[in-house]
This record gives C-alpha cells, structure tokens and sequence, in this order.
C-alpha cells in the first residue's frame, strides 16, 4: 500500500515516506489507501496503550517490520503514567492529558516516536547516512525534539529558537540539553526571521554535492512527515477505550473531540482515526486570536492576509496551518490538480477559496470556534475555580469553545478536550488568571502555583533551575547557514 504526495502522482512506500518528511513536488504525504482498507477497530478497544500504538502503527505504516519493538523504545518508562495520556473528568467534560511526556508538551507523544521511526526506516532500506534534524522552533518542538533525538546512533539534531521569542522555561529547557549529537542556537530577530533563514538553508544545504559526500541526510522534525502524525492517531483510542472501561459510552456510541490547533496535526490525526472506524461524530477546532482556521471553516475562504497576534497560546500562535492541506486533499477526493492549485493561490495571493461542495464535506464532520485573550485567561480561572481543575493557556482555548459547542449543540454525546501542554510551562498567564501576582521569574512563579492549588510539578520542570547551561550561541540570521555548515563538517 501507497503513500502518495497531496500535490502529484508521486508515490511511495511508508519507510520512505517517513525518511524524506514532504515529497519532492512539496506536497504531504498521505495513504488514502490505507485509510479506507478494513481496521478492526473494536480490537483496538481495551487493550493496554502500547499495545494499541502497535496495532494502530502497524496498520498506518504497513513497511515497518518490528513495530512492538519500536513501540517498546519510544515509550516505555518515559512518561509519566504507563498509560501514556490519562483522561480525567473535568465539570461536564473530559480532558485528555497529552503532556505526561519527558517535556510536559503533547508534541513528545510524536516525538518520541519519530526518531525509533527514522532509524528503523534506515536499518530496513539500507540508508547508511547520518540524518541530520534541522529545526526553527517557537518553543515546544525544539525541546521535545531534543529530548527524542538526543543520542539516537546515526543522528544530529541543530535547533534555532529566536533570541527573546522563548519563554524563559522553554528556553532553560533547551539550553540546558545533554547528549553528544544535539546543538541549540539562538538566532537574532523574531520566530519567522528564524523559520525563514531555516528553511532557505535546509534548501541550500540539501542540494550540496558536500552533503552527500559527507554521508549526510537533512530532514526535518516538523509535523508535515507522517512519522509525527501516526503516533497521534492512538491517543483518540485510547481515549474511547477509558470512556467504554468506566461505562460512560457503550462499544459503538459516538463521542466528540475538542481541539487545541494551530498547525493542524493534531485535529487531523483525530480524523485518521475517524476514517479508521473510531464513532467520532464531530472534531471541534479551537483557535485562539490567529482565527485563520475558524474563518476558512465557516466561509471556505484561508485567507493568512491578517494581524498576526501574540497570544499567550504561542504555539497556536500560527497563519499558516500546514496539514490542512492533507485534509483538503481528502475532501476534494484526492485531486492533486485542485490541491496544487490552492497551495500556489495561497503563496501568491496569500490565500485560497474551496467550492461550497469541498466546505459541505468538511464542516459535516469539522466545527469551529475560537478564543479572546481576555476568555482564554477567565477560563483558566473559572475551570480551577469551579471544577478544580488547573489547566494551560492552550487548554483553556480548548475548554472555552467546547462550553460554546455544547451550548449549541445541546446533547448528551460526551465531548473530549485534548490538552496539550502542563500549566507550569506557562506560569506567567496561568499566575494572573487564579489570581497571584505576577512576579518574580517563572521558577518564582511556579513554586507559588504549587503552593497555592497543590498541582505537583513535573520533575523535567522543577529540576531545570539548578541545570547548566551548556549552549549559549547566538547568532544573526544571515549566520544560520554557516553555523550548519560548521557543525557539519562540510
Ligand atoms: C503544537 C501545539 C499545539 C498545536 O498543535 P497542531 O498539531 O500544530 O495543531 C497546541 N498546543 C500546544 C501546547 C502545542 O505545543
């Protein structure tokens, strides 16, 4: 079975989908095939969460031959609960907690995965390179990136954060960083100056003749490769399979699912499991300020011609979502043509528009709402306050639009939120919204948190302050080419 690319007819099979990240005409890889082939899904139902990773792995990456083992590697001991994502009541909802990971972010469930993914897929097709990570990060992909690739044989990690543009946990989260192969690198200038000079070097880069002489592969940890997708269709289950083991839902019932996006990896994995078989009725889709998914999906206009706001949401802080366009490829029935032709309106007029028909097929499934500033903190207030629960900026985002969606929709389907980062890693919002000073520096302000609601602090985030620092480069944006050449060797 086939992965093919959302913008031609190039094909090919799941390792190398996993090894190249984006297809070579700059489309996503994707399996419709796959995706509509039978999946026992009420097997899935049940059974412990490694276990389910590994059938569901197994079925969306056909190629891989050990996928248990894989599974094993990635996951065992490294999360807080063995069960990976715990789902927890929360007032008339359920919140499914994705941030037990090594860095308190929802991206390690991906993360953790990609690299046993990456090598593997080496192992299988011979590919002796060394593959070099190569990231630009707002925040939490860099850290949980490091944390996946640190020390992993045959791999390099380089990431770039913009100098200032991290909050200070994220920051000391990453400069402090252990393992041979991993560089951390501020660069001068803000989140897009940084993405921006990443990008055109990975371009540059990639087609040095050196490269490859070098016995070196560029790739990418971004969640456009489906060796970061797949790994987020299993918490959907595992998320259905508590909810049939406390008999809240019977086998078969159908729930909803309330999600946190910006580049739209998460909600779109939520679909992967829909297509799969999973009874989801709807996939909400919670955007904070940057509105630019609650518009396309009530008009079929994406228009990334806006205001960009800084949220105190960063990570959905984003115009430009990228894995829409896998979705937009399903609903226009996997017309490459079509697609090609709304990315290449999208980069030349800064946006697109989809016929009533391809909105119809998407909004039959996909709702959306979106968040102020001032409800995303009021929420985090009243959830603390009224049903006890402590929950993240991005979270809180999640909560409101479920409250709205439930107030419209009026029905007794249960409605899952996915919450996607620890509170602790955003102390300052979190601080003002449950009503303690905001003062101090950020371990100041966790250490009060905890005193005051008695939330345990992961450890990854209460030993950081006494860690050293071991990368302190910082460098301009027109440096980001040479710094990789440099560690490179070449
Ligand atoms: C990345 C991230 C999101 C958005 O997820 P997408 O897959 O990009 O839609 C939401 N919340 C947090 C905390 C994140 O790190």
């Amino acid at each position: 079975m086939k992965y093919i690319s959302t913008r031609s007819n190039y094909s090919c099979n799941s390792l190398q989908a996993v090894l190249s990240g984006i297809s070579p005409d700059g489309g996503l890889f994707i399996s419709p095939e796959i995706l509509s082939s039978p999946f026992d899904w009420r097997s899935v139902i049940g059974q412990p969460t490694l276990e389910m990773a590994r059938l569901i792995l197994s079925h969306l990456l056909p190629d891989f031959n050990d996928m248990e083992d894989l599974v094993q590697k990635a996951y065992r001991g490294k999360f807080e609960t063995e069960d990976l994502t715990p789902l927890v009541k929360v007032g008339d909802k359920y919140v499914l907690e994705l941030f037990r990971g090594p860095t308190s972010a929802f991206k390690d469930v991906a993360l953790s995965m990609l690299p046993q993914l990456i090598t593997a897929a080496k192992k299988q097709t011979g590919d002796k390179d060394e593959t070099v990570i190569l990231t630009a990060t707002s925040g939490d992909t860099g850290k949980a990136a490091l944390e996946g690739f640190h020390d992993v044989p045959g791999t390099r990690i380089i990431v770039f954060y913009p100098d200032g543009g991290v909050s200070p946990i994220q920051r000391a989260q990453m400069v402090t960083q252990e393992g041979s192969n991993v560089r951390v690198c501020a660069v001068r200038g803000n989140f897009d100056d940084c993405q921006t000079a990443v990008k055109q070097t990975f371009a540059k880069v990639n087609a040095m003749e050196e490269l490859k002489n070098a016995g070196k592969t560029l790739s990418s940890a971004n969640s456009i490769n489906i060796g970061r997708l797949a790994p987020q269709v299993v918490y959907y289950f595992k998320a259905y399979s508590d909810l049939v083991g406390e008999n809240r839902i019977s086998l078969g019932d159908q729930i909803d699912f309330v999600v946190p996006s910006g580049n739209f990896g998460d909600i779109l994995a939520g679909y992967f499991a829909k297509l799969l078989g999973l009874p989801v009725r709807h996939l909400i889709c919670a955007s904070n300020e940057n509105r630019v998914l609650t518009d396309f999906l009530t008009t079929g206009l994406y228009d990334r011609q806006r205001p960009f706001y800084r949220t105190s949401s960063p990570s959905m802080d984003i115009l430009v979502s990228s894995n829409l366009e896998r979705l937009l490829f399903l609903a226009c029935g996997c017309d490459a043509e079509q697609v090609r032709s709304w990315m290449s309106d999208l980069s030349s007029k800064g946006s697109f528009k989809v016929q009533a028909s391809v909105l119809k097929r998407i909004t039959d499934t996909f709702k959306a709402y979106c968040c102020t500033e001032k409800e995303t903190i009021s929420t985090i207030g009243e959830t603390y306050r009224k049903d006890g629960y402590l929950c993240d900026p991005h979270t809180a985002v999640g909560i409101k639009a479920a409250g709205d969606y439930m107030n419209k929709v009026k029905d007794n389907v249960p409605v899952v939120v996915l919450s996607t980062a620890s509170p602790y890693k955003f102390p300052a919002p979190v601080s003002e919204a449950i009503g303690l000073p905001v003062s101090g520096d950020e371990f100041f302000q966790i250490e009060q948190i905890s005193k005051k609601t008695g939330v345990p602090v992961p450890k990854n985030l209460s030993s950081l302050e006494s860690k050293k620092e071991l990368h302190d480069d910082v460098i301009d944006r027109t440096a980001v080419m040479e710094y990789v050449l440099q560690v490179l060797g070449i």
